[in-house]
């Protein structure tokens, strides 16, 4: 056994091997240990190996699943090893000391689970996979739950905002590439070869060309090779569901870097889970499949204002009609998940019960596209989608005859195939049942025969029927001529065969086997059936959660007053009555009312900078604008009385250094690489907010960044920004930047008590509060007071020698620092082309360094 162990365990490399015993999945080793300590079990030992014990522990089949589940979630890939043969034909093979053959059946990985007790109803399960060819990235990633699947191509700088947009739980990529993401997996570079991409995809979408899926390059073809080699890999050769393959245009969607996702908070939270994020907040969807639909519409909203509006133009429909909405929400609510339903059947991992929500959720499909046709003025997009919903009707016909109206999970029990539908199925039925009946009857005849009143026909699985009868009336069953054969003595009892039952009870078994064997039959045609039906059952899941996105943006929207957006072209933000969805359901559970503010950004007024005491409400002002335009973009409605978005190019979003502790890096240089990014990608038609930039490093460093940062932002990105910062001493910028404008957060002072308003007004801060905002957070009256003295004396030296900011205002406008620092390089550049080095002399040279040096 250990031979074999190791050989698999071998094969199984980085994965833990659960190796199949019995009733069991044993871990031996280091599996045994990592997995013991994640799973919390105990952990033996067995047997010896070079001398020492053998760690090990184990799971029960039975519950494998929730065990599989917390390795995945811990990080772990798992390969499954399986008995390949039964104890029986093992020992038929080589005798009674015969090792059961076993192989890996199956790896199970984060980015690969099909089984719904694994998933998330409400999250795509993406696995995804980049590499590169021609200077190029290709990526490709696919929902093997669902099969979808997308193909992408970008430039190299390009591929961890890529890889963010999808945030797949698992990552392929070549070995040893230069680019490889950190958590990536690596795979063998010649599995991402674009011939073998190509090749596959037409093998399994059986077409001569992939012309009528779209354009793929060579890139992502590679990708593609990649990711289907891993699929390949990981089902042993079996491939689940993978539908035609979609292309996304690079620029399709509103750019947004790794670091705005995150600090914008939206699909997950700073703390790490759904609760306290945006889509948290917005998501009404009544349907899992819509609520994966919507999480990608967040992490990729559109740059198209004519796809836009038309996403607006159905939310504002059903926003209209509450009653239609009402309607159409509680259909979608009873329909099951078609779309994981049809990834199990095609991956081979379905189920009667699966075949039946198939059923169920096309037929409901049905019913919707007879009420939602018969409408007139339906919205563009909706007229679009409606066809997907019809069309299955002689899949859902033959569903309905096959299947009983509630079919198991399980099909080793049989019965799922329903009455009427195979008449030679319901003889072998009713052929069993007479059986049944008539082992029924033998009870009270063998009674009467033998005058035994406590007389049974019962039935176990290793006897199957048998008569008992108590141990003190045995006697008559046990003369040599009574008909019946002894079997079993137990404590108190005794045990028989009898010609009749052993009749009987043999053509049960019989018709149950060959029933059991005409219901798989079947089984595998509806499978059949289904797998043709592939696409279409696809489009039918994915219109299905369109709509039900929709409907539940209009529900949010009415529940919250939120209005539908103006998208322009015109590269301005007037929002008026805005607000943050996230925190102002946060603080409705406290009853506290959230107070709304107007942002008003145009080409003349383009850079706010925000000032006001901490706490005041800068950071979520900021973030409510930048979740609007998200919001406007992806298509659904927002919190604001009224929005008027000028189409934004990329979106980003940074905070300060000190609120990013736990990433690891040096805090200050991650919010200086950051903001490079920004200061290096904003367009015009960007718009990016900044919160505290520059707060990770001393004072003076500080502010010289800040104002240098919102100098560059404003002369050469030119894009829409909202600043937020406690520097007083940049107010003096909108002396020279003609396009920046000075805001607060209201606060006041009241009988000794810091009153924030979170209102929003014009001109610089006042004061910055922060004594008023220390005693509001507790800090003993003895240190508040204290620093109160060092204040006054700060504040003394301030005013006598003009403060931090003293002298900038005779500092040069940045556009003339540049230009005065270009025109010196093009004066020395000039000199240095006339000068003929080899005819200088040693001290020629060094004269006319000295004079290079004085002109720089
Ligand atoms: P700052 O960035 O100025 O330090 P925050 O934006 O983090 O302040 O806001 C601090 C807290 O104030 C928030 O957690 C929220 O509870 C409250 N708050 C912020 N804005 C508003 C608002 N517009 N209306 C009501 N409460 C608000």
């Amino acid at each position: 056994m250990m031979a074999q162990y190791l050989a698999l365990r071998e094969e199984a490399g980085d994965c833990l091997l659960f190796y199949r015993m019995g009733d069991f999945f044993e871990l031996f080793f280091d599996d045994a240990k990592k997995a013991a300590a994640i799973l919390d079990i105990s952990l033996t030992s067995r047997g010896e190996h070079a001398g020492a014990p053998i760690p090990m522990c184990g799971v029960p089949v039975h519950s494998a699943e929730s065990y599989l589940a917390r390795l995945i979630r811990a990080g772990c890939r798992v390969a499954i090893a399986e008995q390949t043969e039964s104890p029986a034909k093992a020992k038929k093979r080589g005798g009674s000391k015969a090792l059961v053959a076993r192989d890996i059946v199956r790896f199970v990985t984060a980015g690969t689970l099909t089984e719904e007790a694994l998933l998330e109803p409400r999250r795509a399960n993406i696995l995804a996979a980049a590499c590169e060819l021609r200077g190029q990235v290709g990526i490709a990633a696919c929902d093997i739950s669902t099969g979808r699947m997308e193909l992408e191509e970008c430039a190299p700088d390009r591929l961890a905002a890529a890889l963010a947009r999808l945030g797949a739980s698992e990552l392929v990529a070549p070995e040893g590439w230069e680019h490889l993401p950190d958590d990536a997996i690596e795979r063998p570079a010649r599995e991402f070869a674009s011939d073998a991409g190509e090749a596959r995809l037409k093998a399994i979408h059986s077409v001569a060309t992939l012309d009528g899926f779209g354009v793929f390059s060579r890139t992502m073809l590679a990708a593609a090779g990649g990711l289907i080699a891993y699929l390949d890999h990981v089902g042993r050769g079996k491939l689940p569901l993978l539908l035609p393959p979609e292309v996304r245009a690079s620029g399709a969607a509103l750019a947004m870097d790794e670091a705005t996702r995150a600090s914008l908070e939206i699909l997950q939270s700073a703390q790490g889970g759904r609760k306290g994020s945006l889509i948290d907040a917005v998501d009404r969807c009544v349907t899992g499949a819509g609520a994966r639909q919507l999480a990608e519409d967040l992490s990729a909203p559109l740059l198209d204002r004519q796809q836009i509006a038309e996403r607006l133009e159905l939310v504002g429909w059903l926003h209209e009609d509450a009653l239609l909405r009402e309607d159409l929400r509680a259909s979608l609510r009873s329909m099951p998940d078609i779309g994981r339903a049809l990834g199990r059947v095609v991956a081979g991992r379905g189920s009667p019960r699966d075949l039946g929500q198939l059923r169920d959720g096309l037929g409901g499909a049905r019913t919707l596209h007879e009420r939602l046709v018969r409408k007139d003025e339906l919205p563009v997009l909706l007229t679009r989608l409606l066809p997907a919903l019809a069309g299955h009707g002689a899949l859902v016909d033959l569903l309905s005859r096959a299947l009983v109206p509630a079919p198991p999970t399980e099909r080793n029990q049989g019965g799922y195939i329903a009455e009427g539908y195979d008449g030679a199925l319901d003889e072998l039925r009713r052929t069993a049942g007479n059986a049944r009946r008539a082992i029924a009857a033998l009870e009270a005849k063998y009674r009467e025969e033998t005058g035994v009143a406590a007389l049974k026909i019962k039935h176990n699985n290793v006897l199957g029927y048998f008569v008992e009868v108590p141990q003190r009336h045995s006697d008559k069953l046990l003369l040599p001529d009574s008909g019946f054969t002894h079997r079993q003595t137990m404590a108190g009892a005794m045990r028989f065969n009898a010609l009749a039952l052993h009749e009987e009870a043999s053509r049960i078994t019989e018709a149950g086997a060959h029933s059991l064997a005409a219901e798989e039959a079947h089984f595998e045609e509806l499978v059949t059936a289904v797998v043709e039906a592939r696409n279409a059952i696809a489009a039918t899941a994915a219109a299905l959660a369109r709509i039900d996105v929709a409907a539940g943006q209009a529900e949010r929207a009415a529940e919250g007053g939120w209005s539908r957006p103006e998208i322009v072209e015109e590269p301005c933000l007037s929002i008026e009555g805005g607000r943050h969805p996230v925190v102002e359901a946060a603080l409705a559970v406290q009853s506290d009312r959230f107070v709304a503010n107007d942002c008003r950004l145009s080409p003349q007024d383009r850079l706010w900078l925000i000032g006001g005491p901490n706490m005041g409400g800068k950071s979520t002002f900021l973030r409510q604008n930048a979740l609007i335009v998200l919001l406007a973009q992806a298509g659904s409605f927002v919190p604001a009385q009224s929005a008027r978005i000028g189409l934004v190019d990329r979106l980003f979003s940074r905070v300060g250094a000190s609120d990013n502790l736990a990433r690891g890096r040096s805090t200050f240089m991650v919010e200086m690489v950051e903001t490079a990014a920004i200061l290096s990608q904003a367009t015009e038609r960007s718009f990016v907010i900044l919160d505290e930039v520059g707060r990770g490093t001393s004072t003076y460093d500080g502010l010289a960044l800040a104002w240098a940062v919102a100098e560059a932002v404003h002369e050469t990105n030119r894009c829409r920004c909202l600043f937020a910062t406690h520097y007083h001493e940049l107010a003096r910028l909108a002396e020279t930047c003609d396009a920046l404008s000075l805001h607060h957060v209201r606060a006041r002072e009241w009988k000794g008590e810091l009153v924030l308003l979170h209102e929003l007004a014009e001109g610089p801060a006042d004061r910055s509060y922060g004594l008023a905002v220390a005693r509001l957070a507790g800090v003993p009256a003895k240190v508040v007071s204290r620093a109160k003295s060092v204040l006054d004396k700060l504040e003394k030296g301030r005013a006598e020698t003009g403060g931090l900011a003293a002298g900038l205002g005779d500092l040069p406008l940045f556009a003339a620092a540049e230009a005065a620092r270009e025109e010196v390089c093009d004066i020395l550049r000039e000199r240095l082309k006339g000068i003929d080095v080899d005819a200088l002399s040693p001290r020629e040279a060094l004269d006319l360094l000295y004079e290079l040096k004085l002109q720089a």
